[in-house]
């Protein structure tokens, strides 16, 4: 069992950041805001795979302007997700001309880096949480380390190479990233925004820096903590870097939402880092968001590709159904499904899940023993092994899962 640091409660609409809620999934588009159709498709599709907080850059006039109809039509199509607003730069200008995007976005992400240069960064920081203040709107304070308060890091290293034993670059420039976010949760609490209205976030894009960093803040602050890795890159490098990041810190009980920031393939699926970020957590056994399916790698006793179709076609067909057994079932999220390669393992995991396969090796008898609750109850054969196990499957959940207006 994980102890979680105890973080304050933040709420953001109807979902609770910290305090001891189930971590957060998170995730952004990467549509242009102004196009509000787009834009609102692509938030449905991230919340229908499970986003529970969706943000979305508020770069220019148009992404301001276009951010109350997008609520709007999310609204209309039962959408309730929380849209978070990202700004940088004119976030002070785009909130004061535009007071409905305000007003409609759940929360307002600020990068301490770039709020504003020299002279213009404070009075610019001051007039965002004001707005934040106005329209009651807890704020995440996200420090990136690609746009780090220079003039901070600069006062930080000078100060640094004055003291008898100096710290390596690397170590002021981690510690520069926490004060950051520190001394502008401070500011912005001393602004008047309440302490329970702050998430805070110091994303860096190397795996060794995140964890150092977070270990330190979660340290010196009781504020919620958002994690993730900044451009933690694509494929099965992102996901990786991501993975063993944010892993880490969970396990020390660090963390209180998180995102994966994936860069996608060109066309590929945006909903993937929310795929991600739940699989992280419930691998870790902290949240449980759909069956699990257990498979082997196969190996030289699978020597077609039959049981790898039939692995994905499982998995896929969970992956559809789910949202429509997540309304109608009580805890069918906690279901773990096993498909074997062969008989060397397969009846063993098979039994230890609540319905497996196991599938006939090359060389076997081709039939393919069912599992329920620990014991064989059919075997099947034949070419149409998949769909009939998927009947089991949907047969399993039906007698196993209470239904919710039941
Ligand atoms: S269960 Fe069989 S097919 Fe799968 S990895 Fe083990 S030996 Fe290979």
């Amino acid at each position: 069992m994980i102890s979680r640091r105890t973080a304050k409660a933040v709420k953001i609409e109807s979902v609770t950041v910290g305090g001891g809620a189930p971590i957060v999934v998170q995730s952004m588009t990467n549509t242009d805001t102004a196009d509000i159709e787009a834009t609102v498709e692509q938030v449905a599709s991230l919340a229908r795979a499970g986003s529970e907080l969706v943000r979305i850059t508020v770069n220019n006039e148009a992404a301001a302007a276009a951010v109350a109809p997008i609520r709007d039509r999310l609204d209309a199509r039962g959408v309730r997700t929380p849209l978070v607003g990202d700004f940088h730069f004119n976030g002070h200008k785009l909130l004061k001309a535009h007071p409905e995007c305000a007003r409609a976005l759940a929360k307002l992400r600020i990068n301490p880096g770039n709020v504003g240069r020299g002279s213009k960064r404070d009075p610019q920081f001051a007039e965002m949480i004001e707005i934040a203040c106005r329209h009651d709107k807890p704020v995440r304070i996200g420090v990136n380390w690609g746009s780090l308060d220079q003039d901070l890091l600069t006062r930080m290293m000078d100060e640094n190479s004055k003291l008898a034993e100096p710290l390596t670059a690397l170590d002021v420039m981690r510690e520069t990233i926490v004060v950051s976010a520190l001394q502008s949760a401070q500011r912005a609490e001393a602004l008047g925004l309440g302490a329970d209205r702050i998430v805070i976030s110091a994303k860096v894009s190397g795996v060794q820096d995140l964890i150092a960093v977070y270990r330190n803040l979660a340290k010196r602050c009781d504020y919620p903590l958002h994690l993730g890795l900044t451009e933690a890159g694509m494929g099965s490098k992102g996901i990786v870097a991501s993975t063993a990041g944010i892993g880490v810190l969970l396990q020390d009980g660090i963390g209180d939402t998180i995102r994966v920031s994936l860069t996608p393939e060109p066309g590929g699926d945006r909903t993937q880092e929310v795929i991600v970020a739940q699989e992280i957590l419930q691998t870790m056994g902290l949240r449980s968001f759909t069956p699990m399916v257990v498979a082997c790698p196969g190996c030289g006793r699978t020597t077609s590709t039959y049981f790898q179709e039939l692995a994905q076609k499982i998995q896929t067909h969970i992956r559809h159904r789910m949202p429509q057994w997540r309304k109608e079932r009580v805890g069918v999220e906690e279901m773990t499904v096993a498909v074997m390669g062969c008989v060397v393992n397969g009846p063993g995991e098979s039994k230890h899940a609540n319905i497996g396969i196991s599938l006939p090796g090359t060389g076997e008898v081709p039939v393919a023993p069912v599992y329920e609750d620990g014991e064989k109850t059919v075997t099947l054969k034949g070419q149409k092994i998949a769909e009939e196990f998927q009947d089991l499957v949907e047969r399993y959940i039906d007698r196993s899962y209470a239904r919710r207006d039941a």
